[in-house]
């Protein structure tokens, strides 16, 4: 299988875009062709790593990573997803969060981890540095992914005074190879400082740069497979499609499930809930895309006003007339986020994160019909320990922290302070606090 740029430079293999991140041209890495798959590809598949077995097979045919898959697979999903059924007239929760750093992105950040440590040149004395801007749960899972990794160092950027007081532990907690720059400015700020630093030929060969964010068609790929997991899963067990509402921000995770479904898995309904950062739903209801400044909201790992992976699904899946026939989305103010969360807690016992409450949100809302003729699962992105501060308050009850959690959370954490400039950064890179 080869990958293309949604800009239309020439293909390429899964190992390459991996390594490269974004295009030469500064487009996203999609497949030039989708798998088809039937239900009995899977008929061996009872778990999220047998399932990227099969499922990711096509992806890496041809590439050194073939050989590895199992290994790969297995090393990702190294922790359960479960789809937990809240009951009755209830709607099922996809639960994303029992992964080292209690968010989705762990799955992504672990399966680039476990890709990149097999492809690329590894050289201890010069070492491949990872670098990434956060806005919140990228940077503790692309850390815990390659922390103590030989041949890499981490460079995690966050800006400051955005991210929850635990967030921001788990980017400063682990010292070693990774290094946490906490900066004066937005999220933003961090992504421009990121990309002023790709561009920059000499820092680039000096610290062998490489990228880890959510454009990487590495973390997209693995993300597919727990909605896989899940339809086939609820498939066996009912006979009936899984409807998915997926809590979105950059499209990451959304984008992966559409990916699921048009390459053949038992998915039916899929709705994006977004925050108060509308560009996803505006752009489905006007068919013109207008990215925005991002807005700060309580469902903060979603505040994006330019989803990258919006090139993407436009790319392999149309503009708004087609997509309108594939997806819907919906957005969720403030408000309704604190309404949800109450709400999801009075009527299910359930503690659900701020994003999460946005797709509890968004479940509330569909038509009665809609609601009860399919079977539908609520995408759950991150614990609610992850975010206390916002959670607690509003139900006025203390959320149990998990136990991989709580280790992170008893750790020194150390960060270096910078303005949002460049050379900043480099003295930093030089000079990095252990
Ligand atoms: C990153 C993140 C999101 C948004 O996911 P995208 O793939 O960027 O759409 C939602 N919830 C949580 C908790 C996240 O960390």
């Amino acid at each position: 299988m080869s990958f293309v740029s949604t800009r239309g430079s020439k293909p390429t293999t899964l190992d390459a875009a991996l390594l490269a991140g974004l295009a030469p041209d500064g487009g996203l890495f999609v497949p030039t062709e989708l798998p088809r798959f039937e239900f009995r590809d899977f008929a061996d598949c009872h778990d999220c790593a047998t399932t990227a077995e099969v499922l990711l097979a096509p992806f890496v045919a041809g590439t050194p990573l073939e050989p590895d898959l199992a290994a790969i697979s297995a090393e990702t999903f190294s922790f359960p997803v479960p789809l937990v059924c809240l009951g009755a007239d209830a709607p099922h929760v996809l639960e994303l969060f029992h992964g080292p750093t209690a968010a989705f992105k762990d799955v992504g950040a672990r399966f680039l981890a476990a890709c990149m440590a097999r492809i690329a040149a590894l050289d201890a004395a010069r070492p491949i540095t990872i670098l990434v801007a956060t806005s919140g749960d990228t940077g503790g899972a692309v850390a815990a992914a390659f922390f103590e990794r030989r041949g890499f160092e981490v460079a995690v950027l966050f800006p400051s005074g955005r991210v929850s007081a635990r967030q921001q532990q788990q980017l400063t907690c682990w010292g070693g190879n990774v290094h946490a720059f906490e900066v004066a400015g937005s999220f933003d700020d961090c992504q421009r400082l990121v990309k002023a630093a790709f561009a920059d030929t000499e820092l680039n060969e000096r610290y062998r740069l490489s990228s880890a964010n959510s454009i990487n068609i590495g973390r997209l790929l693995p993300q597919s497979v727990y909605y896989a997991n899940a339809a086939l899963q609820h498939l066996r067990a009912t006979g009936k499609p899984l409807s998915l509402i997926i809590p979105t921000g950059n499209l990451g995770n959304g984008l992966a499930a559409v990916l699921a479904r048009a390459i053949g898995l038992p998915i039916g309904q899929i709705v994006f809930a977004t925050n108060a950062n509308k560009t996803i739903p505006d752009f489905l209801s006007t068919g013109e895309y207008q990215s925005r400044e991002s807005l700060a909201t309580l469902a903060s790992a979603m505040d994006v006003g330019n989803p990258s992976n919006m090139e993407r699904l436009r790319h392999l899946f149309g503009e708004a007339d087609a997509l309108n026939r594939q997806i819907r989305a919906v957005s969720v103010d403030d408000a309704a986020i604190r309404q949800s969360l109450r709400a999801t807690f009075a009527q299910f016992g359930m503690i659900v994160c701020p994003h999460t409450a946005t797709g509890f949100h968004a479940w509330q809302k569909l038509s009665p019909t809609t609601r009860d003729a399919d079977d539908w699962a609520i995408v759950a992105t991150a614990h609610p320990a992850k975010f206390d501060d916002i959670v607690e308050p509003l139900l006025g009850q203390n959320v149990p922290v998990p136990p991989a959690l709580a280790e992170l959370l008893g750790r020194p954490a150390h960060a270096t302070r910078i303005e949002p400039d460049l050379g900043a950064l480099q003295n930093g890179l030089m000079r990095p606090e252990q």
